[in-house]
C-alpha cells in the first residue's frame, strides 16, 4: 500500500517569496502537489483559470460551501478563498505531499480539522527586507505597500501557532529547508506509528504470558 502523503500548509507575508518557493519546489522534487484554490477575486493579468485559481462568482463559491466541497475557506481583502477537498484527498491518497499556500485564518482551521498537518510560516529575514521586496515589485503604490506591512503586523501574531518558521533569504536554501522539514516529519510519523504498533503487540504478549497480571 502507498504511504499517505503529508498535508503541508505554507503561509507568510505578502512579499515573503512563497510563490517562488512553491514554483521551485515543484520543479525540483516530484513528491509534491500544489492545491489550487477557489476564489471570488478577479484574475490578475497573466493568471489562468484552473492553473492559478478556480475563479468563482460569490454565488458559485457559496454553493461550494453549502455542498461541503471545501476543506477550509476564509474571507481576505473582501474576497473568498477556499481549498477544494476532492483534489487534496486524491493526491494525499496517492502518496503525494500536498502543499496549501493559504493565509493564516485558513491555516488555523486546517490544523484544527487535521492535526497532523505541518504548518510552515515563510518570512524574509527582516522587516526592512520585506519593505524593500515590496518596493521593488514596482506594481504597488506607497499606500498599498503600507497596507501590506500593516497586515504583516497582524499576520505576525499567528506565527507562534506555526510548527516551523522558514526564513527566506536565499531561494534555493529555503526550498531545500522546506523539503528537509517535510522529510523529517515523514520520518517522525513513520517512527512513532512503528513504535505504537510494537508497544501494543508487546503489551498484549505480556498480558497473555503472565496470568498474575
Ligand atoms: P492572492 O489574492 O494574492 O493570490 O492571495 C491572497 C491571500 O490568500 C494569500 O495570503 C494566499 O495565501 C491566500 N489564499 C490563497 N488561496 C487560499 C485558500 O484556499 N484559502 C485561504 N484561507 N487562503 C488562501
Amino acid at each position: 500500500m502507498t504511504e499517505k502523503g503529508l498535508l503541508v500548509v505554507v503561509s507568510g507575508f505578502s512579499g515573503a517569496g512563497k510563490g517562488s518557493i512553491m514554483k521551485r519546489i515543484l520543479q525540483k522534487y516530484d513528491n509534491y502537489a500544489l492545491s489550487i484554490s477557489a476564489t471570488t477575486r478577479d484574475p490578475r493579468p497573466g493568471e489562468m483559470d484552473g492553473q492559478d485559481y478556480f475563479y468563482k462568482t460569490q454565488k458559485q463559491f457559496e454553493k461550494m460551501i453549502d455542498k461541503d466541497e471545501l476543506i477550509e475557506y476564509a474571507s481576505y481583502q473582501g474576497n473568498y478563498y477556499g481549498t477544494p477537498k476532492a483534489y487534496v484527498e486524491k493526491q494525499l491518497n496517492s502518496g503525494k505531499d500536498v502543499i496549501l499556500e493559504i493565509e493564516v485564518q485558513g491555516a488555523t482551521k486546517v490544523k484544527e480539522l487535521l492535526p497532523d498537518t505541518v504548518l510552515i510560516f515563510v518570512t524574509p529575514p527582516s522587516a526592512a527586507e520585506l519593505r524593500d521586496r515590496l518596493t521593488k515589485r514596482a506594481t504597488e503604490s506607497a499606500d498599498q505597500i503600507r497596507g501590506r506591512l500593516r497586515r504583516a503586523v497582524v499576520e505576525a501574531e499567528y506565527m507562534p501557532t506555526y510548527d516551523y518558521i522558514l526564513v527566506n533569504d536565499d531561494l534555493e536554501t529555503a526550498v531545500t529547508e522546506l523539503d528537509e522539514i517535510v522529510r523529517a516529519e515523514h520520518k517522525k510519523s513513520e517512527e512513532s506509528s512503528a513504535l505504537i504498533t510494537r508497544l501494543t503487540t508487546e503489551l498484549k504478549e505480556l498480558l497473555k504470558g503472565d496470568e498474575t497480571l
